[in-house]
């Protein structure tokens, strides 16, 4: 008699994950396209019972977030499916910046090198799995900018058809970036929380029948991708925690993952058990969770955003509060820089290490060095400040062009005064 494989495969479709927790009472959910508690209306988040994992495992695997799949909710065969294989890129070991800032040890993690050139590829990664696994024939977000190419490109590489949402007034390249992979772009005449409001209005329509919104009602699987921005740091550093890590804000996901992932390795024995403190980076443009850190409430008050970093532009960013209590329990803080200081800071990261950050690395690059300014950053400790994203990307934020015109003859040049 034939026995169907229903039960064991829907099992394995998700790795490790076994439910969807409650981040506000814990009531558990199975593993569906659910983002929202039907009690208390906290946010989902996927958990986890891990097998045996070692650092050989993990060191023999794939050269990207796949070498990581027995901690991420994914098939075992994740790394033969077709998907953008992000991660793995490199961590920079910082020395011309740390002696300019003056402190002793610091790395950048660039993530413009992954295939769309963000972070974004690391958690459309997951999210797609899940689309794939609960049957979605469309991959929707909606983006503030880089999320909208991810998913594009994603969605072209796995079979997706793909209608992406933006604010009006995006950067060119990003707009670009999002419709040359021939899914659907729609700007939506409104800032990014617009954008969001009607997305979630579209999930419970006709309309979206069928579709995955990755970081909507798939935001549970897509949250997890940014746990593999920790697991590499920990890994490229000798399987050791940073001591201090700078990282973005927009909805603040990706910081609470990294926690998360730090975290999973100290629990799994895959690192020392060491403390570390995390600092969330704002633009003074859009710093709704920065301003509820300096006025120490909880409550995130949202704002209308006005900056060059239009990555990170969530006005009323979802994760705003788990970012609080994670900046608090572990020593770290909420800062805020304005536009001026984040163009110097793209610069001065520039300058010192040849990487081209977008606004985004300008706003970490640039409160890592107002901590340290202002003394609030520990000199001697291992230090981490995230680029998560490409400076290809914002060409118009930096004033950057040619030092002079010349006609091709030595005479010119040397009349030139360049040498
Ligand atoms: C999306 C994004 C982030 C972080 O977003 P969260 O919503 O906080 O997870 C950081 N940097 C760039 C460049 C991004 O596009
Ligand atoms: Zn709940």
């Amino acid at each position: 008699m034939a026995i169907t494989a229903a039960e064991p495969t829907s099992v394995r479709a998700f790795g490790p994950g076994t439910a969807l927790s409650c981040r506000e009472c814990g009531r558990r959910y199975e593993l569906t396209p659910k983002f929202a508690c039907e009690f208390c209306f906290g946010p989902l988040e996927v958990a986890y019972e891990f097998g045996d994992v070692t650092r050989a495992d993990i060191e023999s695997g794939p050269n990207s977030i796949w070498r990581y799949r027995s901690l991420l909710p994914v098939p075992d065969n994740v790394a033969e499916l077709p998907n953008m294989a992000p991660g793995l890129t490199p961590l920079v070991k910082a020395d011309r910046l740390a002696a300019e800032l003056g402190i002793d040890s610091l790395y950048v993690k660039d993530d413009s090198g992954n295939p769309t050139h963000s972070f974004k590829d690391r958690v459309v990664a997951i999210a797609v799995e899940a689309a794939r696994t609960f049957g979605f024939t469309t991959l929707s977000c909606s983006s503030t900018g880089n999320l909208a190419g991810a998913v594009g490109a994603a969605a072209a590489r796995a079979g997706f058809d793909s209608c992406v949402f933006i604010p009006a007034g995006l950067e060119e390249a990003k707009v670009v970036m999002a419709a040359v992979y021939g899914g659907k772009v729609v700007a939506i005449d409104g800032n990014y929380d617009d954008v969001n409001r009607f997305c979630s209005e579209l999930i419970g329509d006709p309309a979206g029948e069928g579709w995955g919104f990755v970081n909507v009602n798939l935001r549970p699987y897509y949250g997890e991708g940014s746990k593999t921005l920790a697991y590499e740091i920990a890994e490229q550093l000798g399987w050791q925690l940073p001591e201090q890590i700078v990282v973005p804000i927009a909805s603040g996901s990706q910081l609470t993952k990294i926690d998360k992932g730090f975290r999973e390795l100290v629990e799994l024995g895959l690192v020392e058990d060491r403390p570390y403190r995390i600092f969330g980076a704002q633009a003074t443009g859009c710093s709704p969770v920065a301003q509820a850190w300096e006025k120490g409430i909880d409550v995130i008050q949202p704002v209308k955003p006005d900056t060059i970093a239009k990555s990170l532009a969530i006005g009323n960013p979802a994760d705003g509060p788990y970012v609080l209590d994670i900046a608090q329990r572990t020593g770290g803080s909420v800062e805020h820089v304005g536009d001026d200081e984040i163009v110097d800071a793209i610069k001065l990261l520039a300058r010192t290490e040849g990487v081209f950050a977008e606004t985004a690395g300008g706003v970490t690059t640039g409160v890592l060095r107002k901590l340290v300014r202002e003394g609030r950053l520990d000199p001697k400790a291992r230090t981490v400040v995230l680029n998560t994203g490409d400076g290809l990307k914002t060409l118009n934020a930096v004033d950057a062009g040619v030092t002079a015109t010349i006609k091709p003859s030595l005479s010119a040049f040397t009349d030139a005064g360049l040498v």
